[in-house]
């Protein structure tokens, strides 16, 4: 189901499984090509350390994209990528060929089974939020930014 306005979303890319960086750029070319949605920006590329999770450092983007997908239609989608990039889930926080989060769309709150945006652990994460102020610090604070400076990252 299509909105009739345009939406501004902020995804969150991840990966830290075999080519993870491969992997991150072909999501941004999958959600590229998602119907009746823009890409409007891609953060650089950031490098992470695991949090509450071991194995291989992350590589970590923000993209801003506008779409017409409602919220739930674009989760299937993202979903879909994730798919398709092989994620497999043996537990929880294993490591991950590919996650894309929905991080905000537009100015919406939604709290449902499936969906919580915003996502409920972006303000607690560096790789999040750092490409986020890249794109639109507006929506970041300094104070933010400081508080998680403890954080393993660095722009690549
Ligand atoms: P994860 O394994 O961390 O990618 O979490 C995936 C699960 O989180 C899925 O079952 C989604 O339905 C749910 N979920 C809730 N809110 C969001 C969101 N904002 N973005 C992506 N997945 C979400």
């Amino acid at each position: 189901m299509m909105h009739r306005e345009m939406v501004s979303v902020f995804v969150g890319l991840g990966a830290n499984l075999g080519n993870a960086q491969g992997a991150v750029m072909q999501a941004v070319e999958s959600i590229g090509k998602l119907p009746n949605t823009q890409l409007i920006q891609c953060s650089s590329l950031y490098r992470s350390a695991p949090v509450d999770a071991t194995g291989p450092d992350y590589i970590n983007a923000v993209l801003h994209i506008e779409s017409r997908i409602n919220a739930y239609d674009l989760l299937d989608a993202f979903q879909d990528i994730e798919n398709l990039a092989g994620r497999a889930r043996p537990y929880l926080n294993a490591p991950r060929t590919l996650d894309v989060d929905m991080l905000l769309f537009g100015s919406a709150s939604i709290d449902s089974l499936r969906l919580t945006v915003p996502h409920p652990r972006m303000r607690a994460r560096a790789f999040v939020l750092r490409p986020l102020s890249e794109l639109a610090p507006h929506l970041v604070s300094d104070v933010d930014l400081r508080k998680l400076d403890d954080q393993l990252i660095q722009k690549i």
